[in-house]
């Protein structure tokens, strides 16, 4: 009997999964999306570099630019953690819909 009812209070309720790509999931405050980087906030320290465990960044402070092969990123957040800059140069977005038909189309210059 209690199988039957905890079925039929199961039929009322809001599923947990949402009807993705034409619903967007909610996310959490804390989701680690796709790398972004502020060049006027970049003070190019190399820290982020120096931290990521699978070395997807590249900085080249002539030329102020910021390589990041998001092929191999982690999503593990260590490069927007160590940036000292308070407002955080380096960042994870809540962007999550990255894939391409070309992997060599993932890789981002900033
Ligand atoms: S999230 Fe992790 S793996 Fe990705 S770029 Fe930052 S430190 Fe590297
Ligand atoms: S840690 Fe922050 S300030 Fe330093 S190079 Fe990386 S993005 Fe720029």
């Amino acid at each position: 009997m209690a199988v039957l009812s905890e079925g039929i209070k199961r039929l009322f309720r809001r599923p947990f999964t949402v009807r993705y790509p034409k619903h967007k999931p909610k996310l959490s405050p804390r989701f680690r999306g796709k790398l972004t980087w502020d060049r006027n906030k970049c003070i190019f320290c190399f820290q982020c570099q120096m931290a990521c465990p699978n070395n997807v960044i590249k900085i080249d402070k002539e030329k102020k630019e910021y390589f990041a092969d998001l092929n191999k990123c982690l999503f593990c957040g260590k490069c927007q953690e160590v940036c000292p800059v308070p407002e955080k140069a380096v960042r994870l977005t809540q962007e999550f819909e990255m894939a391409k038909l070309k992997k060599e189309d993932i890789p981002e210059r900033f």
